[in-house]
């Protein structure tokens, strides 16, 4: 076998694996250790680091060495740091050491978990860890959880579950003989994730049945104007289908009324899902259960501990009361997946739209364990108090203001210089240029949105390794910059 190239057998060798494993994972440590010290975005230029790369694949197998020195020198310097302590952009997507290692442990087993038999403990450790998420989290009995790839996907499922549920029922209010999905109207705030408006797109309800109800002063929906929009929309013949809900809108930490909205959904007959992707991990406070009261009305709920529950993406708790209509809408079970095993287990390929499944379950399990709920709770807590630090700062400076309350760890505010009308629209400017300012040291990185029509900077704090001090670093930048503007 002498004439193969000598790396030829590191691609099936598990002693090369070994040594190279130990290796890889002295660099994850060293990462972890030292990112704080790395720009947390990048400086490069677009194609920048395409321009360093072969543009075909390599004939003969190439060393580890190679990629691992390739990786460092070109990959690294041009990944965005999402676990950088000063990460405080769009939202968090935790990682932690817990985490990471069952990660390796699921890619060393590359398992796939569809139904039962294909992985037995795979299926029976999601449906006990998500128990205990829903233990953790102050879930009512009767919401029976899955884990799904992203929350986009959860809220598309319970948007098909939803119109499978109307369809059925359409079929008894109008005796229609098909299911049609364009007597079906479904309703989210103005502020609601754009995942809503995709879900509906595809599930073929189609956006000009989406209606966007208007939110009040705290970004919240305004029960009253849903209500209005339904009984239009029956008086027109349509099927109030679903209603979205959020608590912790994407923009600005709205909270929806649930409890509001979902005593209209009972009226009605509409499917009650509610979207918390990024704040149902606060629901392990007890004292922070309030912004989820009225959960119990929700037909579907989902979160997301691959946000601010220090878990790998990808990681999305999905919750149904109804696993029946979930079933019916999404099993399939064709011959070549027939089990022995089938009326005795639940097979998870018939609870979301992949039939293939990674084995997510293990992360989630190794992070709660090594946590504990308490160590989840002590640093929720320590972010919603650093958020809240953060807003009184804002507050106390003559030259800066708030643009949306801080129910959560999100604070949106902007600069506005003494005296300056608060309708000035050249503040919008002046805060982008800000916003720029402050990333261009590539110490701390935020993101923007609009409310009401202005430009506001987010501050979102949630990453494991952010300290008091990397949410004063980056207020400090802002009163620095805002000088020089
Ligand atoms: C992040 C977010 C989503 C989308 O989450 P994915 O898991 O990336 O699909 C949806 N809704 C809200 C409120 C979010 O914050």
């Amino acid at each position: 076998m002498s004439h193969w190239p000598a790396t030829k057998s590191e691609s099936t060798d598990p002693e090369a694996f070994r040594a190279f494993g130990h290796q890889a994972v002295d660099w994850m440590a060293d990462y972890m250790r030292d990112v704080r010290g790395l720009r947390v975005v990048p400086d490069v230029k677009p194609g920048a680091i395409r321009s360093r790369l072969p543009v075909s694949a390599p004939e003969q197998g190439e060393p580890f060495e190679a990629m691992f020195r390739d990786f460092r020198e070109i990959i690294v310097p041009g990944m965005t740091h999402w676990n950088h302590p000063g990460w405080f952009a769009y939202f968090p997507a935790n990682n932690s050491p817990p985490s990471m290692l069952a990660e390796m442990l699921t890619a060393a087993i590359g398992a796939q978990c569809m139904s039962w038999q294909t992985s037995p403990a795979a299926t029976e450790l999601e449906q006990v860890v998500m128990e205990w998420l829903r233990k953790m989290t102050g879930l009512p009995d009767g919401f029976t959880g899955v884990i799904q790839d992203t929350a986009s996907s959860s809220t598309l499922v319970a948007l098909l579950t939803a119109r499978e549920r109307a369809a059925k029922w359409g079929i008894v209010r109008d005796g229609a003989a098909a299911p049609d999905a364009s007597k079906l109207a479904v309703y989210a705030s103005t502020e609601a994730h754009s995942s809503v408006d995709k879900g509906v797109k595809i599930a073929g309800i189609g956006l000009s049945r989406l209606r966007k109800i208007p939110a009040d002063d705290a970004f919240a929906m305004i029960p009253g104007a849903l209500e209005e929009a339904i009984r239009k929309d029956e008086s027109a013949g349509l099927i109030p289908c679903c209603v979205v809900g959020t608590v912790g809108t994407t923009s600005s930490s709205g909270i929806d009324p649930l409890r509001a909205i979902g005593e209209i959904c009972r009226k009605h007959q509409a499917w009650f899902h509610v979207d918390g992707a990024m704040a149902g991990t606060a629901a392990v406070l007890p004292e922070m259960r309030r912004i989820f009261d009225g959960i119990e009305l929700a037909d579907s709920y989902v979160f997301n501990p691959h946000k601010w529950m220090f878990t790998n993406f990808d990681c999305s708790a999905f919750y149904v009361k109804d696993v029946e209509a979930l079933l019916r809408t999404l099993s399939m079970s064709p011959e070549y997946l027939k089990t022995l095993y089938d009326p005795q287990v639940a097979n998870l390929r018939d609870w979301g739209i992949p039939l293939g499944r990674r084995f997510r379950a293990l992360k989630l399990w190794f992070v709660i364990r090594s946590f504990g709920v308490e160590g989840i709770r002590e640093k929720v807590r320590e972010h919603l108090a650093l958020a809240q630090e953060f807003k009184s700062w804002v507050e106390g400076n003559p030259d800066f203001e708030l643009l949306a309350p801080v129910p959560l760890s999100l604070v949106c505010f902007r600069c506005r210089p003494r005296g300056r009308d608060p309708k000035d629209p050249s503040l919008d400017a002046l805060n982008e240029k800000l916003l720029a300012a402050v990333n261009a040291t590539g110490r701390v990185h935020l993101t923007h949105t609009k409310l009401k029509g202005r430009f506001a900077i987010r501050m979102s704090i949630g990453q494991l390794q952010t300290e008091r001090a990397d949410v004063e670093t980056a207020w400090n930048l802002f009163v620095e910059k805002a000088d020089t503007m």
